[in-house]
């Protein structure tokens, strides 16, 4: 295989981002097959090597990026680098902004990743009091394990989070919109915060912003623009678009790489190919394209909610009502800088007898007779898709501080698909009758 990394066509970086997501690099050292329109997904756990240099080279490459190397990368062992995920990686990076993206077996695995790469033994971590349930989990009861401490905030509190602080705080990790509240955390404000308490620290000690940027996208936010200094995401819901496969990506700086991809290989939560292929092929080129539709549905869906008798709030931030509208205006843009605020909606219904049951009862009847409204966790699928964050995707979280966080069991998530948008409004004006 030759170097092609100067090919003449790979002049992607004049292109609009959109573009960039359906051709990836036009021509790439990682692709030994140079006919196919498509990358052909890779069916092999081991690479041939032509002599033991070139697998003791293949080694010594371990851990370096591309540009470090300025060759083509020998491939040994599918844990260690492959094709597919390492195009998908390449095209993240382009989308997110980012010097380097990694992929990982699943969301949660590149959030741990992540975290433990930025804080070790001794350290202190601050994350936003509403998190993912497998998040929340995750801090409250994996970090104690590892001596890592942490305190849960408010992070849309800036006085909140300077409170938190300590000297052996080395992360500030938050969702925007957070899931399931559609909560936004101002990236910007949290990098002023960073760089004044950074501005005495050596740089060993310094305070990293990692976002998870898995509701928004990275047609709808770039954090890395705003100010984060990492973003993890999961490759399951509105990247991969489709439903069929888990996956994750932490998209960063190149400083970060070789502890990442260390990580990677001796954790072991390797995205599989067959897993990268779909995101590549499918996902990341039709992001921009789903992305535009949702959220044109999403915005009638929300007006609907909003104007419903039996409906108690809506959380939305293309709403005028919404109460971080300026910050969404701010925060939410796509690649030509449109207002874009994705496919999320939260609602709370009214619950008038007071039994906390007016959710239950709405979902289930739309689980058993609304042909538009799925009941199923996961999200940014084609399909729309209901759940009640506080008895499924939060369960994690206790009750009482659930409830504390203003967390409701009338509260209903609900990811916006790509049906006409006439049905899902009928089938939930349907749905709305039975509460
Ligand atoms: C689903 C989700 C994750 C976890 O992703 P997986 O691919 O399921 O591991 C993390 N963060 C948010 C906000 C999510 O919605």
């Amino acid at each position: 295989m030759s170097d092609r990394t100067e090919h003449p066509k790979n002049n992607e970086s004049g292109y609009q981002i959109r573009s960039r997501l359906i051709h990836g690099r036009s021509h790439s050292a990682r692709w030994d097959y140079d006919h196919h329109v498509v990358p052909p997904m890779t069916a092999s756990v081991t690479f041939r090597l032509d002599s033991v240099r070139r697998g003791a080279q293949g080694f010594e490459d371990f851990a370096q990026s591309e540009e470090q190397l300025g060759h083509a990368p020998i491939y040994v062992y599918d844990r260690l680098g492959e094709p597919n995920g390492d195009m998908l990686e390449d095209n993240l990076a382009a989308a997110e902004g980012g010097e380097m993206a990694l992929c990982f077996a699943s969301g949660m695995a590149a959030i741990s990743a992540a975290i433990c790469t930025l804080a070790r033994s001794g350290d202190h971590v601050i994350a936003h009091k509403v998190l993912y349930g497998c998040t929340y989990s995750f801090i409250k009861n994996w970090l104690p394990r590892f001596q890592i401490e942490h305190t849960l905030a408010d992070m849309a509190d800036l006085d909140a989070v300077r409170q938190a602080v300590t000297k052996q705080t080395r992360v500030l990790y938050f969702e925007t919109p957070v899931n399931p509240d559609m909560r936004l955390i101002d990236i910007a404000a949290i990098r002023s915060l960073a760089d004044e308490i950074n501005a005495d620290r050596p740089e060993s000690q310094r305070i990293r912003i990692v976002v998870d940027n898995t509701f928004a996208t990275p047609f709808c936010q770039r954090p890395l623009e705003l100010g984060a200094d990492v973003v993890c995401e999961s490759l399951t819901k509105a990247i991969g678009g489709f439903g069929t496969d888990i996956g994750g990506a932490v998209i960063g700086p190149r400083s970060m790489y070789h502890d990442l991809i260390l990580f990677r290989k001796d954790f072991g939560a390797a995205l599989s190919p067959k897993s990268a292929w779909p995101p590549l092929v499918y996902g990341l080129p039709t992001l921009a394209t789903r992305m535009i539709n949702y959220q044109k549905t999403a915005l009638r869906v929300a007006h609907f909610l909003e104007h419903h008798p039996k409906v108690e709030a809506v959380h939305y931030p293309g709403l005028r009502s919404f109460p971080q509208y300026d910050l969404a205006c701010r925060q939410m843009r796509d690649y030509r800088g449109q207002f874009a605020p994705g496919s999320m909606i939260y609602f709370v219904v009214k619950d008038p007898d007071g039994t906390d049951k007016a959710g239950e009862r709405l979902i289930d009847w739309a689980a058993q007779n609304a042909y538009t409204l799925t009941l199923a966790v996961s999200l940014g699928q084609i399909k729309t898709l209901i759940e009640a964050p506080y008895s499924m995707t939060h369960a994690a979280m206790p009750d009482d501080e659930k409830l504390a966080r203003g967390l409701v069991p009338s509260g209903i998530r609900l990811s916006v698909g790509l049906e006409d948008w006439h049905d899902i409004i009928a089938d939930l004006g349907a749905a709305l009758e039975q509460v």
